[in-house]
């Protein structure tokens, strides 16, 4: 590469550290892609902050992730207009103390067998791109207005820096996707990932795959639709419970568990300090006694999908409901058995049944 300012070579102890990733975590590399994306929603809330705070004015401009599916460069890129890295940030946050971290918990969970089953739920930030990608590219420009950087890394951890070109503030993350898993070249894996992990983020997403290019030529002459974000950007489990209408929750429910019959009932969760965390638990319908009761309760932490069905959180006996919860304080980076004996997470779980055991409480009464 022209321009190149900074060569490198991920150090001596982290030379293991990329075909560990590659291999790491086989059954959940979905998850990948939920950290590229959530990197991308958390600048932008960066921005949005210091805007607000009024040490940056953005004047009208729109917040949005662009995520990019191209088969034939066989790339899948993810673009946010977010608060961007200067270079010394981009070596700081992604060379250094990103690399540490990756390797922290590879190390912590390598081998982890009593963890299986959980730990994949929980991401190892950026450098989990690697696990579909030979190279990595971030082109990124700080809000600062410093130069743009352009930094190339490949799957045995050398890496360049150069000069780069981007026109407003923000990061591109190109992953090129490796033969063996030309999987994630497919438009519909894609679609179910961000439906999956990302239908709540807070900023708005929108996919774009090169079929997509095809068919808006095939409609020239039409007005094009104009493109609606993937994802829900304030889900109802936000709101204030008395602001929510029993046809809200009926239609969320309809929306996030593909169920069209309408629950028995539902509770909304709204605990603050100190347990702060929300969600909404429905009761399903059953239609007959030969149904089984299978329930879903998908866990959230800031938005972002965390996994199901954690029986820490809901205890075995809950799980029949559906529901989604939200919990800021949960720890991410941890095994079964440390959520099993954490404090918070205990009282999590004995708050929600308190919730549930209230509800039927006043049924009853008014049975
Ligand atoms: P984490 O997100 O848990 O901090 P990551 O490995 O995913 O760890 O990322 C490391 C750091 O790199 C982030 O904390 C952030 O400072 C920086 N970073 C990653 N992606 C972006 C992005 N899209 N825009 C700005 N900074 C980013």
């Amino acid at each position: 590469m022209e321009n190149t300012f900074k060569k490198g070579g991920i150090s001596v102890q982290t030379e293991h550290i990329f075909p560990v990733i590659k291999k790491w975590l086989y059954s959940e590399k979905d998850i990948f892609l939920r950290e590229i994306v959530s990197n991308a929603s958390d600048a932008v809330t960066k921005l949005r902050r210091l805007s607000s705070l009024g040490q940056y004015d953005g004047g009208d401009e729109t917040y949005r992730i662009d995520v990019t599916l191209d088969k034939i460069a066989k790339t899948l890129t993810v673009s946010d207009n977010g608060i961007g890295m200067t270079a010394e940030e981009l070596d700081r946050y992604l060379c250094q103390i990103a690399l540490s971290g990756a390797l922290e918990f590879v190390e912590k969970y390598e081998g982890d067998n009593q963890s299986n089953g959980i730990i994949g739920h929980f991401g190892l930030g950026f450098y989990s791109s690697f696990m579909i990608s030979d190279t990595v590219e971030v082109i990124t420009k700080s809000y600062t207005d410093t130069p743009a950087v352009h930094w190339t890394c490949n799957a045995d951890g050398n890496y360049e820096t150069a000069n780069g070109t981007r026109d407003g503030h923000g990061t591109t993350v190109i992953m090129h996707v490796s033969d063996e898993e030309s999987a994630y070249l497919e438009k519909y894996k894609i679609e179910e990932i961000l439906e999956k992990y990302c239908a709540f983020m807070p900023v708005e997403i929108y996919f774009t795959a090169e079929d997509d290019e095809e068919k808006k030529d095939d409609k020239k002459d039409e007005t094009p639709e104009a493109p609606k974000p993937v994802n829900d950007t304030t889900p109802l489990w936000l709101k204030n419970p008395s602001d929510c209408t029993p046809e809200e929750y009926k239609e969320f429910y309809r929306k996030v568990f593909h169920d069209w019959r309408e629950p028995l009932f539902w509770i909304h969760v709204n605990a603050d300090y100190p347990l702060n965390f929300r969600g909404i638990l429905y009761f399903p319908k059953i239609t007959n006694e030969y149904e089984s009761i299978e329930g879903q309760v998908k866990l959230y932490y800031n938005q972002v999908f965390v996994a199901d069905n954690i029986k820490e959180v809901i205890p075995e006996y809950l799980l029949m409901l559906k529901g989604v919860l939200d919990c800021p304080e949960l720890p991410l980076n941890v095994s079964r058995s440390y959520l099993q004996n954490n404090t918070y997470v205990s009282k999590v779980s004995a708050h929600i049944v308190k919730k549930v055991a209230d509800k039927l409480c006043s049924l009853c009464n008014t049975a």
